[in-house]
């Protein structure tokens, strides 16, 4: 028999609007919703879940999570076995659908084996829409070999490895290929120089048109797009000009590159906790010393680069990039960008906008008819206090994946 619940007299979260539509009624039958009314509903076969002075939100997307990155040591990561990788990524995914993220995009490292063990059950987890390793040149920012080293580990991708190496039109389209193969929902590059990576600088462009262009070709043919690792106008303008959908980081971001995202419909992803929780307490969790100076370099741009975008009107998503045990500030994202953007739209990075580019709308980030039942029963209004979504222990009576209880305080 099919699953039904009945959630009653709920505030539900309109995210597109930006308010709560008080006293509604929403029927979930199986792994969707079925009714939404400002009636009430008659389901005798589904169990009831008194709402009055709650709301019923949309389970959260987070577009830029790297899953695997169980610590903040990417390198050290790459010499660990597999089995034992995948075991300390089980508690990361945990974490994730326990703060209320129901959907995650990763952004290089996840695979189909651990998108089908949540998928079937085996690990609890977010929906992960995974990339398998992002795409690099050599040098680049998934090559993370330092000056002595002439290893061909990073040619691979396996898990651990959040980059694949691979140079020239060839070589891109082929690992293209074969990350859509092993069923890649998008492909991630890196379209410019980053913090974890030894050889580069974060201002140098990384990849030919050429190759860029191959890889959105090969993504495009298979009914799907590209994410870019990019910090300074000058890569975003040349990833976007290739037809990348989106821009990860953006921190560095000029207004007329703003103009050409709009105008190309493209969206960025910027990750201001992964900065702040670096400079905090990077090092004490890990994160390689001699990569503290480009943090301090791109986390005082972060939040310029988004009150840009944002001026400009490019689509913003929820994005977060945490390394290792700094993955429990998932949801500081949420009162970093308060800074620049109100409450209802940081929510709506997190939940339609995310939809949007994950090419998922009327799916996922929405209380409708037809969406997946990903639904959060919160005490409280997150309008009038964010902070409801940093306290998920506290006020989250519900947490539903796929129609499936997860969490049930109701
Ligand atoms: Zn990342």
């Amino acid at each position: 028999m099919t699953t039904m619940f009945l959630f009653a007299n709920c505030a539900v979260l309109d995210a597109a609007q930006g308010r709560l539509l008080e006293g509604h009624h929403v029927l979930v039958e199986g792994n969707r919703i079925k009714e939404v009314s400002d009636r009430p509903l008659k389901a005798t076969a589904a169990r009831m879940i008194e709402g009055r002075g709650r709301t019923l939100m949309p389970g959260l997307c987070d577009a830029h999570v790297h899953v695997a990155a169980v610590s903040p040591d990417l390198a050290a990561l790459t010499k660990w076995a597999p089995s034992y990788v995948t075991a300390r990524t089980a508690e990361v995914l945990k974490g994730m659908l326990r703060r209320g993220f129901t959907t995650v995009r990763d952004a290089g490292g996840a695979d189909y084996g651990l998108a089908d063990a949540i998928a079937e059950g085996y690990l609890e987890g977010p929906r992960l829409l995974f990339s398998g390793p992002a795409l690099s040149q050599t040098g680049g920012h998934g090559d993370q070999r330092g000056k002595g080293d002439n290893s061909t580990d990073y040619f691979c991708g396996c898990v651990g490895t959040l980059g694949r190496v691979c140079d020239g039109v060839d070589a891109v389209r082929r690992v293209a290929r074969d990350e859509l193969r092993k069923g890649a929902t998008q492909i991630k590059i890196m379209a410019s120089g980053g913090i974890a990576s030894p050889t580069d600088h974060i201002a140098n462009t990384q990849y030919s048109l050429e190759e860029i262009t191959a890889i959105v070709e090969e993504a495009t043919a298979a009914r799907t797009y590209v994410m870019a690792h990019a910090y300074y106008p000058n890569a975003i303008r040349r990833a976007i000009e290739c037809g990348v959908r989106s821009i990860e980081h953006g921190n560095f971001i000029d207004e007329p590159t703003a103009r050409l995202m709009v105008q190309k419909q493209a969206f960025m992803v910027p990750t201001l906790s992964t900065y702040e929780a670096l400079a905090r307490e990077g090092v004490a969790m890990g994160f390689p010393p001699a990569f503290a100076d480009k943090v301090q370099w791109v986390r005082g741009a972060a939040l310029t680069g988004l009150e840009t975008a944002h001026k400009a009107g490019v689509a913003i998503a929820y994005g977060t990039d945490l390394l290792g045990a700094m993955h429990r500030h998932q949801a500081l994202e949420f009162t970093l960008r308060r800074e620049v953007q109100t409450v209802a739209e940081v929510i709506q990075g997190a939940t339609v906008n995310a939809a949007a580019l994950f090419n998922r709308v009327g799916e996922v980030g929405v209380v409708a008819p037809g969406a997946l039942a990903d639904l959060l029963l919160v005490d409280g209004d997150p309008y009038r206090d964010i902070t409801v979504l940093q306290r998920p222990e506290e006020t989250f009576r519900v947490i539903m994946k796929d129609g499936a209880m997860v969490v049930d305080q109701a």
